[in-house]
């Protein structure tokens, strides 16, 4: 990190918040986007193909879907990330099972940590997330600078 300047930047009171679940997840996301749905409904939700399908279903908000998981759709979501157009990620990872596509999820995880947005792996700390007052207004943080990191490769 020593290389890497840092700039401050907003996060917005509505936020953009990512959803995935891998398979044996996807009922723990389901049901506790169920039970947070009221807060979540103040928010943009964005999400990978199937998990994007099944909440569309059983929330009845709208949800802008990428393509499944496996697909691609980890990767769409960490270029949004990138471009600071997603700022918030919950991914239920499954600790259990090995997937076909650990790169893609391994690059999602660290483009979140990159650019600094709040990330939920499981249940307990979304909740937390959920129930932080930063949820409701908007807020600065710390993200790459990245002009002085072009600035500096020249
Ligand atoms: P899915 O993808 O929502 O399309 O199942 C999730 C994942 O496996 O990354």
């Amino acid at each position: 990190m020593s290389r890497i300047s840092f700039t401050q930047a907003t996060l917005p009171a509505r936020k953009r918040i990512a959803l995935v679940a891998h398979d044996h997840c996807k009922s723990f996301l389901l049901d506790w986007c169920e039970r947070q749905r009221e807060r979540l409904r103040q928010h943009q939700l964005l999400a990978t193909g199937t998990t994007g399908l099944l909440l569309g279903q059983r929330l009845e908000l709208p949800v802008e879907s990428m393509i499944s998981g496996p697909l691609g759709g980890d990767q769409q979501i960490g270029a949004r990330i990138a471009e600071q157009r997603v700022d918030m990620l919950v991914f239920f990872w499954d600790p259990f099972e090995p997937q076909p596509h650990d790169p893609d999820i391994k690059a999602l995880l660290r483009v979140a940590a990159v650019w600094n947005i709040p990330v939920a792996c499981n249940e307990s700390s979304a909740d937390y997330l959920l129930s932080s007052s930063l949820m409701e207004r908007e807020h600065s943080y710390r993200i790459p600078d990245y002009q002085t990191y072009l600035a500096g490769r020249r």
